[in-house]
């Protein structure tokens, strides 16, 4: 790799880190992020898995050092294996790191063949313990195969961060239990704000929508809370809990601005890349990959992190109509 050549956007922030929506398609539909109809994508407007490796490839020898394979459910792609492999040899030779955002619904499948691929962490998507809730925010998912894949993953060595979504009315009394549920399976945990991305149907986002606010003081009635300076690169806050021995990450898009330390960009499985996860300017790589070849790219990536915005402009009120960018976050990668 040619140390010489990183992206530094116009705020002097430098770009290493990319995520990858492999797949718009998902075997659950969580009301948060999808209408129950999805409209999918064609074949033909998605990115093949070797087109997909080549974006990637050009990043990595544009200093990009970590990245995150996601979706719509990144481990329902048939053959994502063969790309989940092609990155694990990148590790150690420009990659730092290639990890997962996943549902865990193929975990206990896949977890030693993601292990052997040179995962070590992986982030799971869950929002409740309770089987019924989790098939009513979920519409389609089974818990238990969840639970047991998360085990098996554990088992294989990989490190799990469980993410989730604060959800007004469904999950905001049972936050408690599973900061306690993390903390005895020794899992990490996020909290992340709901956002306001694409369409999803009847569904409300207002009544969904519940401040982060809220959800630290809930926690501080039970346990005492430390800020902590941890970083991981990532947008998160962190709090101590030492009577539970954890770290806990807050996401807040909304009550706080994320983006002063941003560091990473988002490509779509269509093959457009989003500077940032809300707003809309662009660029599309598909085109100039399929037209101009992967030597075209790395001008296309220069030319597109010069244009990287500051942050986003999210909001969500009881007037407007709530969709701040008119795309799925299955659809950009979350
Ligand atoms: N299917 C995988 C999963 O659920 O982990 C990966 C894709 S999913 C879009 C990635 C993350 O985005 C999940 O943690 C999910 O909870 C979160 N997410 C989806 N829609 C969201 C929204 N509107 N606001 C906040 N988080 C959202
Ligand atoms: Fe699928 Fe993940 Fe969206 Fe849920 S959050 S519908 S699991 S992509």
């Amino acid at each position: 790799m040619n140390i010489e050549k990183k992206l530094i956007d116009p705020f002097g922030r430098e770009v290493n880190y990319l995520r990858v929506s492999v797949t718009d398609r998902c075997d659950f539909r969580c009301t948060y992020c999808m209408s129950e109809n999805m409209q999918f994508l064609p074949k033909k407007d998605i990115l093949t898995l070797e087109e997909i490796e080549d974006i990637c490839n050009c990043f990595i020898n544009l200093g990009t050092k970590k990245i995150r394979l996601t979706g719509g459910e990144p481990l329902v792609r048939k053959g994502v294996f063969q790309l989940i492999s092609s990155l694990g040899k990148k590790i150690g030779n420009g990659l730092e790191e290639i990890t997962i955002t996943t549902n865990g619904s193929q975990l206990e499948k896949t977890a030693s063949e993601l292990y052997d691929c040179g995962v070590r962490r992986i982030n799971v998507s869950l929002d409740h313990l309770n089987e019924k809730k989790f098939r009513e925010i979920t519409r389609w998912g089974d818990l238990s195969k969840v639970l047991s894949g998360i085990k098996k993953a554990k088992k294989c060595g990989i490190k799990i961060k469980i993410n989730t979504v604060a959800l007004q009315n469904f999950n905001q009394d049972h936050l408690l239990d599973m900061i306690e549920w993390c903390s005895d399976e020794g899992h990490d945990m996020t909290i992340i704000e709901v956002m306001p991305m694409g369409d999803i149907g009847s569904e409300n986002r207002f009544y969904q929508y519940l401040p982060l606010s809220k959800v630290r003081k809930i926690i501080e009635n039970k346990y005492k809370l430390i800020d902590i300076p941890k970083k991981t690169g990532g947008p998160a806050r962190y709090v101590r809990i030492p009577e539970k021995n954890m770290d806990l990450g807050f996401i807040t898009p909304l009550t706080h601005n994320f983006c002063e330390s941003c560091n990473r960009v988002r490509l779509t499985c269509t093959g457009i890349l989003y500077m940032c996860l809300g707003q809309n300017d662009n660029a599309d790589l598909k085109t100039i990959l399929r037209e101009k070849g992967s030597l075209a790219l790395e001008k296309e990536l220069y030319s597109a992190i010069a244009r990287k915005p500051k942050g986003h402009d999210f909001e969500i009120s009881r007037k407007s109509e709530n969709i701040s960018v008119n795309r799925h976050m299955s659809m950009t990668g979350g």
